[in-house]
This record gives structure tokens, sequence and C-alpha cells, in this order.
């Protein structure tokens, strides 16, 4: 099968990689269209020492599995695979287990290759309100519905969000509905765009830095964002971070300790009410997307995703 392999230096294309075995529980899906994430920009310049098939946002159609009901039904998937033995996994906590994988990350081939499998507990229908292209997004909108789960948002509080790139987009629309929100970002045409939605978006540069929020999410994907974060922070208010890098980050310990600032690491999310917003048009996705490239294409696909203007590229196998 056609497979976008990292071989630990570089992506290459294979014509003739060879097609997952699919194990007990799991389901073998053919994929249809897979997103490039900042996450996989990142795996190219060594985050996570991943060498194999990239992709994890994708949605397929299931070809073969154990359940029967579930061939020919199209399909999302989480992307985090457990031990099933430890305590995280006896509480559904695959993504902390400290033996997973994850697809397209971790120890298993992903997204970017004509087939994947994954197991079938994994697996969510897609309604058929929400289009090929939309249900890509399910696996960051549920990275971004993640913050809801972790924080009790309350309607008074004011929230800052810095980024405005692909995750940005998806939380700013996920935090709008709960709280005051600004975001700041240091691109014209996407902060354009979150206004267009009826948020309120403005440059870095035009933030009256002397204000003091009562949670500040960074979502920018830049190790240093954090040292600006934590002064936009009120005492004992809350720093959520999503930025996940293979570059160091000098963290300011002695704000957060001072300022009683709480910080909370946030990743993968829960990916039914993510779908449940696409399917309810409660969030927008279709905006976002730059381009479509077939997998053949997948050179020009990584270029326009690398480029600091772009939002979503989506691979078709
Ligand atoms: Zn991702
Ligand atoms: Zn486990």
């Amino acid at each position: 099968m056609k497979a976008l392999y990292f071989d630990g230096k570089r992506l290459e294309f294979r014509e003739d990689y060879p097609m997952p075995e699919r194990r007990s529980g799991e389901a073998l899906i053919r994929v249809r269209y897979a997103g490039i994430c900042g996450t996989d920009l990142e795996i190219l310049r060594g985050y996570a020492e991943f060498r194999g098939v990239l992709g994890h946002e994708f949605v397929g159609e299931v070809v073969e599995a154990d359940d029967e009901s579930l061939i020919g039904e199209r399909v999302v998937g989480e992307i985090n695979i457990g031990c099933g033995e430890c305590e995280f996994c006896k509480k559904g906590l695959e993504k902390h287990c400290a033996n997973r994988l994850a697809l397209g990350i971790r120890g298993k081939d992903g997204a970017f290759a004509e087939y994947l499998t994954l197991p079938e507990k994994n697996l969510h229908r897609v309604p058929e309100e929400i289009s090929d292209t939309e249900a890509v997004f399910t696996e960051p909108l549920a990275a971004a519905y993640e913050i809801l789960t972790q924080l009790h948002l309350k309607p008074s509080w004011k929230a800052l969000l810095l980024g405005d790139g692909r995750l940005g987009q998806l939380i700013a629309q996920v935090l709008r509905h709960h709280v005051d929100l600004t975001v700041v970002g240091r691109h014209q045409r996407k902060l354009e765009l979150l206004r267009d939605l009826g948020i309120n978006a403005i440059m870095f540069n035009e933030l009256d830095r002397s204000m003091r929020f009562d949670v500040v999410v960074d979502a920018t994907g830049n190790p240093n964002a954090v040292l600006e974060a934590i002064k936009l922070v009120k005492p004992m208010g809350f720093l959520i971070l999503k930025t996940t890098t293979s570059k160091p980050s000098k963290m300011p310990l002695s704000e957060i300790v001072v300022n009683e600032i709480i910080v909370i690491g946030s990743r993968c999310g829960p990916f039914k009410p993510a779908l449940n917003a696409l399917k309810e048009r409660l969030i927008k996705v279709d905006y976002m997307i730059d381009g479509i490239y077939p997998i053949t294409d997948w050179k020009k696909a990584f270029e326009k995703a690398m480029s600091r203007e772009t939002l979503k590229i989506i691979l078709k196998m």
C-alpha cells in the first residue's frame, strides 16, 4: 500500500509499504482523509523519536473487524492504545498508560497510508451530518474539549488564549461559550478568521500587557510562549499548556510559586463532545482547510503545512 514513512531523518513516500496486520480486537480501516497536524511537523523535527508511518487525524471506513456490525462504517479513532492491564488502562485512561502506543506518534503506524489498524473500542461512528473532511478535525477538536474536562470554567472569568493556529482556532470556539475570551496571535489572516466567527481576536502587540486573566491557555506551539503567558495570569489563576514541542522550555518557576499559579498540562480529549459539536454545527472547521492533496503530492502538502500562514492541510488517500 501507499504510505508516508518517517525513518527518523526524513519523510518518504513508499509505494509498496506492507499492509498493517489486524490483531484480534482490532479493526482494519481504509483511510479516506488524514489531516497534517503540528505534532506531525514536530515529529519531523525530532519530537517523540517516532519511526514509522506518520498521521493520527483521520476518517476512514472499516473493512475488517471482529465486530461485524462495524464493517462498512465510517469512523474516526482515538489514538492511544494502552496495555489493558495497568491502573490507568483499567480506568479508561489509556492515554496515560506507561506502555501505550499512539497512532502515528508512538510505536504504531499511523494514518498517512491507505490502511491502518486500531482497537475497535477506539473507534467512533461518524454521524452522516458530518462530511469526511470535517470528521478529520474530530481528534484535534477533542483535544480542545479536554480543557473542559480538566477545569470548571466560570462564566465571569476572563480568559486569554495565546495562539491563532490550527489548535488555537478550535480551542477558541470551544472556550467562547464558557468564558469572556480574548485570543492573541501573530497572523492577521488567522485573527481575521476568528473575528469572522465573532471572537475577540487581536495581535499580540495590541494586548494591554498590564491585564491579568483568570485563565491563560498556551496553544502557540512555541516553547518560550510560556514566559509571556505566565505574566498574564492572575495570582491563583490557571495556566493551561497545550504546546508539545521537541525543544526545551524555560518554565519560570518562581513566578508560578510566588503567584501560586495552577499549571495544567492538557493533551488528548473526549471524542463524543467533539463529534456532537460538529454534528450540531456548534464548531466550524471547513474554513480552516487550506488545501487537500492526494498522498502522492505529499511533498507539496507538507511544504504548505509548514508555512506559518497555513491552517489545515489534508491528505486524500
Ligand atoms: Zn494532532
Ligand atoms: Zn496500561
